[in-house]
């Protein structure tokens, strides 16, 4: 392991030698190349593109909770609805059943 890293050059200095390898490029970087981010070794480059990404899954999110607030609050909006319609609609009912069976007691 130590000797196959010694045996390679950066990949951005090729006159360098080699301190670590960036997990996600496969690639390796000398002590300058590389950041400590999260406990891992990457390179620059990555950990560019892994902030980049990071920001975009954060967009994401508040799109997708800004998305599904809306959602519940017209699923909100909606029960209310069903719910006082069904108020109205059972309100009525009663007295007509009421108002029928008066009519089949004093037909008798
Ligand atoms: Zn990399
Ligand atoms: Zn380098």
């Amino acid at each position: 392991m130590m000797a196959e890293l010694v045996a390679q050059r950066c990949h951005v200095h090729l006159n360098r030698e080699a301190a670590a390898r960036c997990p996600e490029c496969r690639q390796f970087y000398c002590r300058e190349c590389v950041t400590e981010h999260d406990d891992v070794v990457i390179c620059t480059a990555c950990l560019k593109s892994q902030t980049e990404i990071s920001e975009e899954k954060k967009l994401q999110i508040r799109g997708l909770f800004r998305f599904v607030s809306g959602v519940m609050g017209f699923v909100f909006c909606w029960v209310i609805f069903i719910w006082v319609g069904q108020m109205l609609l059972a309100a009525p009912s009663e007295f007509h059943d009421a108002d029928l069976w008066q009519r089949g007691f004093f037909d008798h």
